[in-house]
């Protein structure tokens, strides 16, 4: 992850974020309906891959990187029987990791490269494969 100096504005709203992020995920009874629709733990197997997972993740206010091993497809928002928006809350949170400067380095470059070259993989994508990855 990247580190940068994050001014008072960001911080607020990171938090601001987070706080949203809370209203959420707060409802999430565990239940685990949501984990064998997603498509990120069919390949990956790990409790932490999961939406349940992530969402317990979310409640205990941790930004760790396996935020970003989300397609954001909302499988799991159409099986939930609370109908928790799992996606909003994990992109709010990917704000507040950019915003506190806690983004990918491999998101960075893929941004750079966009303005660049209009290819999230730049000018030679067969080099930059096994790097960068999109969802
Ligand atoms: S997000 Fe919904 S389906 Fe998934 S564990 Fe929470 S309450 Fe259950
Ligand atoms: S939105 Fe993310 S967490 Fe939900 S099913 Fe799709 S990949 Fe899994």
């Amino acid at each position: 992850m990247s580190t940068k100096k994050v001014s008072k504005q960001d911080k607020l709203e990171a938090e601001n974020l987070m706080e949203e992020v809370q209203e959420i995920i707060s409802p999430c009874i565990k239940c685990g309906m949501c984990k064998s629709f997603c498509p990120v733990f069919k390949t990956l197997r790990e409790e932490h891959h999961s939406p349940r997972g992530k969402a317990v993740i979310l409640s205990e206010k941790i930004l760790d990187k396996v935020l970003f091993q989300c397609n954001l497809c909302k499988a799991c928002e159409v099986r939930c029987p609370l109908n928790i928006k799992v996606c909003d809350a994990i992109k709010k949170a990917r704000e507040a990791m950019v915003l506190k400067g806690h983004e990918l380095k491999q998101n960075k470059e893929m941004i750079t490269n966009i303005r660049k070259t209009n290819n999230p993989f730049g000018n030679d994508p067969e080099k930059s494969k096994d790097k960068l990855y999109c969802c």
